[in-house]
């Protein structure tokens, strides 16, 4: 990517982030802290997709920056791509969150929540162009697939996204976060596959009419 796309992305991305933060299309726009737009290299060839953000993400205005974030950054590792080589968003850019009265605690964003969303992370994507999308857990993975999505059943499996883009989904870090013992070793184990996946397809070489020459100017 030249430096003037990179510059591109980057304006577009920031243009509509300030858009989101003035979002009041949901009740949880109001009850927010900061909108969580999203994070990452503009020219990522790996966008990550979460459900929505918890109050640490609330908190700081950033995307799996909480216990489930320490443990995605480990995961991408292990495919080789440091958290700052992807871009990290979520569904909801709002924290969902239910009174319980003496607190808030989180909850998973409704339909109509992510259906107000959407266009958001279709925007998203448009700009960013990925070469590939990880979809994390099932609410993310349904709202590429499809209600009937299993995540059990239909993880580590490629599917046609939003313009094109390859998605494939595996589970949540903060579902891994709740095994113990056997079980949470069985489930990393199927979540590296998955990530093995991501990376064997990032390491397919780019399609002629995907690679665009840099365009040098000797005006510049
Ligand atoms: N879980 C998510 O799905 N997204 C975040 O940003 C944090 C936790």
């Amino acid at each position: 990517m030249s430096l003037q796309e990179r510059t591109q992305h980057q304006s577009a991305l920031d243009r509509a982030s300030a858009v989101v933060a003035l979002c009041r299309k949901c009740g949880i726009g109001a009850t927010r802290t900061n909108s969580v737009y999203g994070e990452g290299d503009p020219c990522a060839q790996l966008m990550v997709v979460g459900e929505g953000p918890g109050e640490t993400e609330d908190k700081l205005g950033r995307p799996f920056v909480g216990r489930a974030g320490e443990l995605l950054d480990k995961m991408l590792l292990a495919i080789g791509l440091p958290r700052e080589d992807v871009y990290i968003c979520n569904t909801v850019k709002c924290r969902p969150t239910l009174d319980t009265g003496t607190r808030l605690a989180n909850r998973a964003p409704t339909p109509d929540e992510m259906r107000n969303c959407r266009p958001y992370l279709d925007e998203q994507i448009d700009i960013l162009r990925p070469r590939v999308i990880l979809a994390l857990g099932a609410p993310a993975a349904k709202s590429f697939m499809g209600e009937k999505f299993s995540i059990t059943k239909q993880r580590g499996q490629w599917f046609d996204g939003p313009l094109g883009v390859p998605v494939i989904a595996t589970f949540h870090p903060a579902y891994i976060l709740r095994q113990t013992g056997g079980a949470m070793t069985e489930v990393k184990k199927l979540v590296f596959a998955d990530l093995k996946a991501v990376r064997a397809r990032l390491d397919e070489p780019v399609p002629a009419a995907e690679s665009t020459p840099e365009q040098v100017s000797l005006f510049d």
